[in-house]
This record gives C-alpha cells, structure tokens and sequence, in this order.
C-alpha cells in the first residue's frame, strides 16, 4: 500500500477549519501525508496563535491568497464569497502544479470543505479525485443538496429570498424536523449581507457533489438517523474531537485563530464537580452593547462560577454595574478541554455545529443563543428533537434579558431528564469513535480506499 498526500482545503473561518484540522490530523494518525491548505490570511493566524512550532513531514501548513486585501472584512461574507470564487480556484491549481514540479510528494487525493466544492474542478482537470466534507450538520448537507429542487419548486427565488406563497413549513428531507424557511441559513446571515451572492457561491459548491467520491460529515448516525438516511450517500465520522493521548497526531491544538487561554483549566480544577456556566459564542458573533450589558449583568445574578469566552475583537465595553467577581473570563478557550472538564454544568451557546457536537460528546446540557444562519435551525434541532437543552425567550426589546437568562440557568441545571438524555446521547455519539464504531468505521474505510 502506498503513502497517499491529501490536500485538504477548509473554508476560511474557524469553524470549518477546526473539524478538517482534526480530520487531516486523523488521516496522519492512519498513515497518510497531508497538506493543509489556508487562506494566506487565516494562515498567519494559525501560525502565530501555535504554542509550539509544527513538525512538516505529515502535516504540512501552506497557504494561497483569498482574493480580499489585508483591511477587507472578511466576516462579510458576501465579499469573501466573491473573492474566493474568483481568486482561489486559479491559486488552488497553482500551488498543486508548484508542489508537484518541486518533486515533492504528488497530491494524490483532495479533501474539500463542502463550502469549497469548486475546489473538486480544480482537482478533476488535474486528474485529482476528492472527497468533501461537511463540517456542519448532514441537515445542513441535506438543505444544500436540496437547494437546486427548493428552486425549482418555487420556495425559494434564486436570490435566496422566499417566494410569497411558501411562507409555511417545510420538510427538506424525509425523517428531518419541519422546517421553517424562514429558518433558512442564507436568510439569517443579516441585512449587511448579500443573500444573492452567498446562495450562488452555494450552488456553485453544490454543483460540484457529484465529482466526490465521498461525502463525509462531522455527525453521527444516532443524532441525525433522518438526513443520513434520506442521502446515504452521505457518510458520518463524527465526532471530529481532538485526543488527549499526547503521542496521537489528534493531541496537537493546530489551527487556531487565536492563542488559547490555558489558565482556565487550573481555574476550572478550583471549582466544585459540576458547578460551571461555560459560556462562548463561537469565532463569529458580535453582540451589540445592549445585549451584551444584560448578557454581562445575568452572569453576575446566577450566582455561580461560569467561564466567559470574550474574544479579542470584541467591540463592547462591560457595564459599569458588572462584578464578574464569580467568573473567569478569557479570550480564547481550549473549548474542547473545557467542556470535558468535571467542573463543566451547562454550555451556553450559539450553537456552532462544532461547539454542539464539543458539548454533546462531553453529555453536558446547552442553553442555546443562535445569532444567525444554520444555528437557528441547530437549536431548534436540540430543543425540540433532541431535547437536551433550552432556548431563550427575548423581552419587548428583543433582548434576552438578565433574568431571563438567570431563569433559563435553574431551570436547565435542575432539569434531571435535560441531564440524563445528555448523558444518553454522549455514550451514544462517542459509541461512534470507540473500537468497532460506526465513525471509526467509515473512517478506516475511506483510508483504506485512499491507499489503494
Ligand atoms: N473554540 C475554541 N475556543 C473558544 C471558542 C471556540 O477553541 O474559546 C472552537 C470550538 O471548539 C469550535 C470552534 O471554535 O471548534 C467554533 O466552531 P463553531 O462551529 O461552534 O462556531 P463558529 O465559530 O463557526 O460560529
């Protein structure tokens, strides 16, 4: 068998970077070389935020331009969707012809994010055949997939906005909860963005499904048997965790965008076994002052110890009033070692997909605060079909309020269903990376396919 060189290719942003980290990381730990492949941008992050410097010979770190300048807003995502489409395709084919006149390893397989299916043209005129992987839910997968039929039957208009007469639920795919449209990721990406853009840089993704001969997804069978089953061709390997066993590839925290914060976790061995409000909002979301005032004054009236992600860029100032004299806040967490931490009770969230499969696989309940896109439809998914958590409810002002936010932490942390389904759930989703689990599974598979 050979040594296969994969190149994997996540989509600019934390979120999708960090579960095809894990996924090349995986591919080393069986035997495989991979090149991992940023935007220059995310790439100087990554290095700067690594505690330690990283040995290339598996995993190799490189980088091509994403199109935008150095001042250009990368969370507008309009603009990045643009400029990726015109630029990276063009750098993609570049860097794989430069690698292979080096005479360094030949690529011989691609691993793209689902977001960047376009990458799939690049390696199929090269002759490369790929994979894609879908960071998010296979819900997610299944809405994507759907887009070109949601089009055509008329729910959605093809600048993403709905048409009037299907202002109703929907069922996207047999098995999957109802769905509200208005529910939809691109109409929850916020009035500064351009819908048009982003659904087209979407089905330009989508249209390339069928030139990857896998469809990999960071989920597990047992949490979404309805869009598994309704496209089998969509294969789970979740959950996509890091590993604690120092000598495993998967131990390493590479492709962070900021630097973690370890003091937390001597923070954390100072409080009581299940007392804990771990609190963070993913890589993305900002709140405006309002909200983060009650969000900062609620934390101070539950009355407990939490952990408070506040990152970098955020552009807030804490209130006056707040005391914070519970809590510890940093600005970038090792979020996966925290929430297998015992002092961890509850993980408020803004229902990432990442950061839910992170709290499920570590049975810990989640308050869910979604700010846009396939969140909304994430909590819902974990309220009402999963129920192992809770939403909120806003005031008058739209606000979720200081107490309700101190009503919503009691009612989850005495809610012994809430607690026991979590626990449930997360023997059943590790289940899936345990010897002989389904995940694992499918993962050895697709290596084993990869070396032949
Ligand atoms: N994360 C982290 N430290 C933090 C906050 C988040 O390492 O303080 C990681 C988290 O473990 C997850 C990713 O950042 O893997 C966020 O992805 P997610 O899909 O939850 O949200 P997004 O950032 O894409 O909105």
């Amino acid at each position: 068998m050979s040594i296969p060189t994969v190149l994997v290719l996540p989509y600019p942003a934390q979120g999708h970077v960090n579960p095809l980290m894990t996924l090349s990381q995986k591919l080393v730990e069986h035997g495989c070389k991979v090149v991992f492949v940023n935007s220059e941008f995310d790439h100087k992050r990554v290095v700067g935020s690594m505690a330690e410097q990283q040995d290339e010979s598996l995993l190799k770190l490189v980088s091509i331009p994403d199109g935008l300048g150095p001042d250009d807003d990368r969370n507008d995502l309009s603009k990045l969707c643009d400029a990726l489409l015109n630029t990276m395709p063009t750098m993609l084919e570049k860097l794989i012809e430069d690698i292979h006149s080096n005479g360094d390893n030949r690529i011989s397989f691609i691993v793209a994010d689902l977001t960047m299916g376009w990458a799939l043209d690049v390696g199929s005129k090269l002759g490369i055949k790929g994979a894609l992987l879908c960071p998010a839910s296979a819900a997610f997968f299944a809405l994507l997939y759907h887009v070109p039929r949601l089009i055509d039957d008329g729910i959605i208009d093809s600048d993403g906005g709905l048409t009037l007469t299907t202002k109703k639920k929907i069922l996207i795919s047999q098995g999957m909860p109802e769905v509200d449209p208005g529910d939809f990721f691109w109409l929850n990406l916020g009035d500064t963005i351009n819908c048009k853009i982003v659904l087209n840089y979407l089905i330009q993704c989508t249209k390339r499904l069928n030139l990857a001969e896998w469809w990999l997804c960071n989920t597990t069978y047992e949490l979404e048997p309805g869009p598994l089953s309704s496209i089998p061709k969509v294969v789970p390997v979740g959950p996509l965790l890091r590993s604690y066993d120092d000598t495993m590839a998967t131990a390493k925290s590479i492709g962070q965008y900021w630097e973690e914060d370890l003091s937390c976790m001597s923070w954390l061995d100072q409080q009581p076994h299940g007392s804990v409000l771990y609190v963070a909002f993913g890589s993305f979301t900002h709140f405006d002052q309002n909200q983060f005032n009650e969000l900062a004054l609620g934390l101070d009236l539950i009355n407990r110890p939490f952990l408070w992600v506040v990152r970098q860029d955020n552009k807030t100032v804490y209130p006056n009033e707040f005391l914070g004299s519970k809590g510890k806040i940093v600005s970038w967490a090792p979020q996966q070692k925290v929430l297998s931490h015992p002092a961890i009770a509850c993980f408020l969230t803004h229902c990432g997909w990442n950061s839910i499969m992170e709290g499920l696989s570590n049975g810990v309940p989640l308050l869910c605060w979604p700010y846009f896109g396939d969140q909304i439809y994430n909590k819902t998914y974990i309220c009402d079909e999963l129920k192992v958590g809770l939403g909120f409810d806003q005031d008058k002002n739209g606000l979720v309020s200081r107490m309700e936010l101190e009503r919503k932490v009691d009612q989850i942390l005495t809610d012994e269903n809430i607690k026991s389904r979590s626990l449930e759930l997360k023997d059943k989703v590790m289940n899936n990376i345990a010897k002989g689990g389904q995940s694992l599974e499918n993962l050895n598979r697709f290596v084993k396919w990869l070396k032949e």
